[in-house]
C-alpha cells in the first residue's frame, strides 16, 4: 500500500552506481531509511526531492524491509544555491544528532520543525551560527526528554545568582555559594541562565525571541555543548569538522 508522506533527506548514499539509500526525517514516522531507483539520474524525477537536505513530499511503499520511494516532489531545498561551508558542516552536525536521537517508526513532529526552522535560519543567513547552534542543541535535549535542570540551584532552591555553574554530567545547576568545583562545570552568569530557561519552554516558533549578550552567548554556547556531548556520549565527528571551519571563519 502506498503512503504519502512529506520528508526531510538527512543523508544520502549511492548504490549500484543508480540508485540512492536516503535516511529521511519525518513527522508521522521518525527517521525511515528509504531506497530510491534511478535516483542518480539527473533527467530522473526523483533525482532532485531526493538529494540532500531537500524537503520532499513523497509517495512510499513497504519492499523488502525497506521503504521504496516510487516518486518525489519537491517542496523546499536548503543550501541550494553556493552554500556556506561553515553553514552547510553546521547543518551536518545538526542531522548527525537527528539521526542518532530520533527512534524509527515514532512520530517525531517536533524534531522535524526544529530542524525546518534551523535549516532556514541557516541556509538563508537570517541568524548567527552560534546562536542557531546552541538553541538547537538546547531544544534537541529536551525534545530527546533531556531537559537541563536549570530551573533552581539544586542544593538551596535559589533562583538567580550573579554566577551560577551548570553541571552537565549529573544535569543540575548551582549557584556560587553551594557550588564546590569539579571538572564538568559550565558557568553561566544572570542573562545566560535566563536566556536558557527561555529556550526551554518557549513556544516552537518563538524559541529564537530572545536577546543574549557576547558573553552570555559564548558561555551558552559551551554550556550546551558539553551537555550534548555528555548525553550522547561521544563527540560527534561532524562537530569536530564544524570545529575546524569555525577556526577559520
Ligand atoms: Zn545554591
Amino acid at each position: 500500500m502506498k503512503t504519502s508522506i512529506d520528508g526531510l533527506i538527512l543523508k544520502e548514499m549511492t548504490v549500484s552506481d543508480n540508485d540512492r539509500i536516503v535516511t529521511v526525517l519525518t513527522k508521522e514516522k521518525g527517521i525511515i531509511s528509504c531506497y530510491v531507483r534511478r535516483a542518480k539520474h539527473i533527467k530522473s524525477r526523483n533525482f532532485a526531492p531526493t538529494n540532500l537536505l531537500t524537503f520532499s513530499r513523497m509517495n512510499i511503499y513497504n519492499g523488502r524491509g525497506m521503504y521504496i520511494i516510487d516518486e518525489a516532489d519537491v517542496i523546499m531545498r536548503f543550501f541550494d544555491v553556493d552554500p556556506d561551508i561553515k553553514r552547510f558542516a553546521l547543518s551536518q552536525y545538526f542531522s548527525e544528532l537527528v539521526i542518532k536521537s530520533v527512534p524509527q517508526e515514532v512520530e517525531s513532529d517536533g524534531q522535524l520543525e526544529l530542524m525546518l526552522n534551523c535549516l532556514h535560519l541557516l541556509s538563508n543567513t537570517l541568524r548567527p551560527c552560534d546562536i542557531i547552534k546552541t538553541v538547537f542543541e538546547i531544544r534537541l535535549a529536551v525534545l530527546s526528554g533531556s531537559t537541563p535542570n536549570i530551573l533552581f540551584c539544586d542544593e538551596c532552591g535559589c533562583y538567580e545568582a550573579d554566577r551560577m555553574y551548570f553541571d552537565y554530567n549529573k544535569n543540575k545547576l548551582l549557584c556560587s555559594g553551594c557550588c564546590r568545583g569539579g571538572d564538568c562545570l559550565s558557568e553561566l552568569s544572570v542573562g545566560a541562565v535566563r536566556a536558557m530557561r527561555y529556550i526551554i519552554v518557549s513556544e516552537p516558533k518563538k524559541i529564537f525571541s530572545f536577546h543574549i549578550s557576547e558573553s552570555a552567548l559564548k558561555q551558552l554556547y559551551d554550556c550546551s555543548e558539553n551537555y550534548i556531548i555528555s548525553m550522547f556520549e561521544y563527540r560527534p565527528k561532524t562537530l569536530q569538522y564544524y570545529d575546524s571551519i569555525r577556526k577559520l571563519f
